[in-house]
């Protein structure tokens, strides 16, 4: 950039100077009037002053036309091309923010879908936790049957003992001399010898409670 404005600055400059030539050479083609510019020139001012006035005035319109032409293609340097590449440029720069947005969201869903993926992986954990329990109250459900049973049993053998207990109790006899229990087919007390058939006063348990 910096360049071409130096390059235009130059061939402007060397327009405007062509121009003045040209105008000398207008001036000296249609009046007559002496030229005196080209005796500025060191060195070749004695060859430039023989020109005539119609040579000089071709020369300075020709070096005008082609100082402007490049002046010009310089300073606009194919404006259409200037404008398709910022436009170009502007869309590089777009789609480069866009993909940078893209990536930054994209880090975003690296991190929700990690967040699911770890959520799912605590979910089949949990699934897995939930299925163990369930099988061990499945191991668990019989046993506790068996204890329910159990207990029934116990409870009911319970009953039978308390029964057999009490049959035992108020079945027996206690022998009137000694006191001892006796099994009700007993004639004799084994603990005392008291004839049990002879004694009219034999005591069951509840009598004696
Ligand atoms: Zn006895």
């Amino acid at each position: 950039m910096r360049k071409k404005g130096i390059a235009v600055w130059l061939f402007t400059t060397l327009t405007f100077i062509s121009l003045i030539h040209l105008i000398e050479a207008l001036s000296a083609f249609l009046f007559n009037n002496p030229i005196r510019l080209l005796a500025l020139y060191p060195f070749i001012n004695q060859q430039l002053q023989q020109l005539s006035a119609t040579t000089y005035l071709a020369i300075t319109a020709a070096s005008t036309a082609i100082l402007w032409g490049i002046t010009c293609v310089i300073a606009f340097d194919n404006p259409v091309e200037t404008f398709l590449n910022k436009i170009l440029s502007d869309a590089k720069q777009q789609a480069a923010t866009d993909t940078q947005i893209i990536e930054s969201k994209g880090d975003l869903f690296e991190v929700m879908y990690e967040t699911v993926d770890s959520n799912t992986e605590t979910l089949a954990q949990i699934k897995d936790i939930i299925r163990n329990i369930r099988a061990e109250v499945k191991d668990i459900e019989p046993i506790k049957a068996t204890m329910e049973k159990t207990r029934t049993e116990l409870s009911s053998l319970k009953k039978q003992i308390q029964t057999i207990e009490e049959k035992i109790l108020f079945a027996n006899i206690l022998c009137p001399t000694c006191e001892k229990p006796l099994q009700p087919d007993f004639h004799i007390c084994p603990y005392c010898g008291e004839n049990l058939k002879i004694s009219k006063s034999i005591m069951t348990v509840k009598d004696y409670k």
